[in-house]
């Protein structure tokens, strides 16, 4: 078993990685980290405890740490669900004392040298790592995993832009409260409305998906030129989110059976490996024209699967659709665990 940290434990996607990892089969816990408001107290006194599951007993009397490299002496790496505020400084300094780091923040994303990793999407990006110059003996490194609006949307994307090519895009997304984290959004600006806005979200989108969608070669990647027009909206579901979206594809296909064979024939690059998070079906292409819906289906095959519905011709560019995953899970936590299982695979992790 490899003993893992977990940076930003009390948070929301510290809870979900707490939740996740419980029974793995690769990973245990071993070291808790947050903020100083929380460093020296019991987790079951520091985080208020917002997953549906009992909190673990064990993970009730576990002290936490404050987030200094010195005190997670005993890990093999650490996952982190840092505040982006934060997360740069500590996230570096793990690197540089030598501990892989797991990430879900922001802060590394666009950096050259740094993966921003979905394995079913780009999984040869990994071998950016040995670029990377953190620490002196490489022992040291930054993985991210993509915002939880850029993961549902490169995945819905793969098939179609290695199929037809990509031109442009526009999208809007329903994003579930979740995706605040806690305490998020305030109750009287989310129950029976929309908020058209969401700081921060837009400008991540389309740098974030031209990224994993680009191919490496040698030590660099070549980013796609497509262009991505983003309206990030919070609605008020609780998991689960949905993004509409209409593209222009450079070869649009004559018939919209092609767009379904794209998903259906896309081979998963990873699908043999065995990996433990791996969704047993990559995509679920919906027929039903009321689906998908977040409530129904973030949950399937245990929050990993990309729910794909109203494939259909569009009269405004070439194709729409609707694509939804959990937030926290796909979009975040989950993702981040499926991406130390790869990087164990390929002996990043030991
Ligand atoms: P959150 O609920 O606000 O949790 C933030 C965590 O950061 C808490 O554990 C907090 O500890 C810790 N923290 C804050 N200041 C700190 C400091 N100075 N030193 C050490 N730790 C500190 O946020 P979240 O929703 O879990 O999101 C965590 C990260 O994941 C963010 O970067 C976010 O953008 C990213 N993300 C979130 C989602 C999502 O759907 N929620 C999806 C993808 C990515 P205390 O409890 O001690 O304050």
């Amino acid at each position: 078993m490899m003993k893992v940290g977990i940076l930003g434990a009390t948070g929301a996607v510290g809870q979900k990685f707490i939740r996740l990892l419980q029974g793995h089969p690769w990973f245990e816990i071993e070291a808790l980290g947050a903020s100083e408001r929380s460093a020296g107290k019991k987790y079951k006194d520091a985080a208020n405890w917002i997953e549906d599951v009992v909190l673990p007993e064990h993970i009730k009397e576990t002290v936490v740490k404050k987030c200094d490299p010195a005190e997670f002496s005993k890990v093999d790496f650490v996952f982190s669900g840092l505040d982006s505020s934060v997360a740069g400084d500590i996230e570096r300094s793990f690197a540089e004392a030598g501990i892989p780091v797991i990430s879900n923040a922001k802060n590394y994303r666009q950096d050259p040298t740094v993966p921003l990793l979905i394995p079913e999407v780009n999984p040869d990006h990994t071998d950016l790592i040995k670029t990377q110059s953190f620490s002196k003996d490489g022992k040291g490194w930054i993985v991210t995993n993509p915002n939880c609006v850029a993961v549902p949307l490169s995945l819905a994307l793969k098939p179609l832009y290695d199929a037809f090519g990509i031109e442009s895009l526009i999208l809007t997304t329903m994003q579930a409260v979740s995706g605040a984290g806690y305490p998020g959004v305030a109750s009287l600006d989310i129950l029976g409305n929309v908020v058209p806005f969401i700081s921060g979200e837009e400008p991540k989108v389309g740098p974030e998906t031209r990224k994993l969608l680009s191919s490496l070669s040698g030590n660099s990647l070549n980013l796609p030129d497509f262009k991505v027009q983003a309206t990030a909206t919070r609605v008020p579901s609780i998991n689960g989110h949905m993004i509409s979206a209409t593209v222009k594809l450079e070869n649009p296909p004559a018939d919209l059976s092609e767009l379904k064979e794209a998903y259906q024939d896309y081979k998963n690059p990873v699908g043999e490996l065995d990996l433990p998070f791996s969704p047993s079906s990559l995509y679920n292409l919906h027929d039903n024209e009321y689906y998908p819906q977040p409530r129904l289906h973030a949950d399937w095959e245990n929050g990993m699967q990309l729910h794909l519905g109203r494939l259909r011709k569009a009269e405004v560019f070439d194709v729409s659709f609707v694509a939804m995953a959990h937030n926290t899970i796909r979009g975040a936590a989950g993702g981040a665990i499926l991406n130390a299982e790869l990087l164990t695979k390929k002996g990043f992790l030991k």
